[in-house]
């Protein structure tokens, strides 16, 4: 037998492994997790009965074409269904989207901080990071984007509002950065969060797609909606942007559970973007009560989760939350994500940085 392994990709060296949020401590005093940005709501009983509906039919495969659900977000955004490309978690498609535009050689430009997928993601396609630093208030530079653009950007993200810090471009600043980008080089909107916006300058991705072929739009199911454990995303774009990711899409991707479960839960949309509202209104809570402790706390985020910069301070604090039975998302050096839970986990979380100040 020979010794040799299998040769494997050189631009998969160096991948770190992707980190998840960690689990609810096990065993510990409470245990709330606040670290992946998730919906602390169960699932609504009527979409859960059309997961379970979906699920005594798993020995079929799903319809590969998510028919139903495409249908559905095209009739309520008012676009075409072929612009309407599905995918195994948002994070499913904006790989997809890599995988249509760049390769070894080509650029894909982000913002950083930002989603900590999107290193990762470029790098399994062979194609280059370009990492812009975030600018003063730890928003998004679209100037510095923009000049960081070269002959090899194939594809430029744009977290909105940005994860972990829950900034956000606004309007007037978006349309005039779209408006100076090359009209062959992609631009995504990463929406992941866009139900928990309320600030009214902050630009819904998907007007602006309209009249521009090359700004593709990512939301996901996995955070106002309440679906993180079935997986589903969707891209809205123009052909041939949405024709491409479903050449590339892994096939079957998105389980017939999961299709039927968004559907469920675009018609019981109401209650849920109730349940959005009252996060909304523990995120303003919480952002004050941290304030009057005395600490800083990036202002305005406008998504599930605030930021807060700690510097060296930040590993000791996410140990003091964890052993409260908290568990939070610390960046090692730089600062701590917290994700807006039930209201109980954000009092013990306050009574945590309260005690650790
Ligand atoms: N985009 C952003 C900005 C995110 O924060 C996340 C989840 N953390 C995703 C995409 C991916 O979410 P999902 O794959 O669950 O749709």
């Amino acid at each position: 037998m020979s010794e040799k392994s299998p040769k494997l990709r050189a631009e998969l060296d160096g991948i770190p492994t992707y980190k998840p949020g960690k689990p609810a401590a096990a065993g510990g005093p409470v245990a709330f997790k606040l670290s992946s940005n998730e919906n602390p709501y169960p699932p609504l009983p009527g979409v859960l009965e059309s997961a379970v509906a979906a699920a005594g039919h798993f020995n079929r495969y799903p319809d590969m074409m998510c028919t139903g659900l495409v249908n559905e977000l095209a009739e309520r955004f008012g676009v075409p269904a072929e612009h309407i490309a599905t995918g195994t978690g948002s994070v499913g498609v904006a790989q997809s989207l890599i995988q249509s535009t760049a390769g070894p050689g080509d650029e894909v430009i982000y913002a950083w901080r930002s989603f900590e997928a999107y290193p990762i993601i470029v790098q399994i396609s062979g194609a280059t990071s370009v990492q812009v630093p975030l600018a003063e208030g730890d928003v998004h530079d679209l100037d510095a984007m923009f000049e960081a653009i070269t002959e090899r950007t194939r594809l430029i993200f744009v977290c909105n509002p940005n994860n972990p810090t829950g900034t956000a471009v606004r309007r007037a600043e978006l349309e005039r950065f779209l408006d100076r980008v090359p009209s062959d080089i992609l631009i995504v909107i990463d929406e992941a969060y866009k139900e928990f916006v309320r600030d009214v300058e902050v630009p819904d991705g998907i007007e602006l797609y309209r009249s521009r072929p090359n700004v593709a739009v990512l939301r996901t199911f996995s955070k106002a909606y309440g679906l993180a454990g079935l997986r589903v995303g969707f891209a809205v774009a123009h052909e041939p942007v949405a024709a491409a990711l479903r050449k590339t899409a892994v096939p079957f991707g998105v389980s017939q559970l999961a299709q039927d479960a968004a559907v469920a839960s675009l018609r019981a949309e109401d209650e849920l973007m109730g349940r959005v509202g009252a996060l909304v209104g523990e995120r303003a809570r919480v952002y004050g009560a941290l304030l009057a402790q005395g600490w800083t706390v990036v202002p305005e985020t406008q998504a599930n989760f605030v930021w807060m910069r700690l510097g060296e301070r930040t590993s000791d604090f996410a140990a003091a939350c964890e052993k409260a039975g908290v568990v939070v998302r610390p960046f090692a050096g730089e600062g701590l994500r917290v994700t807006i839970g039930e209201p109980e986990a954000n009092d013990l979380f306050l009574h945590t940085a309260e005690s650790f100040f």
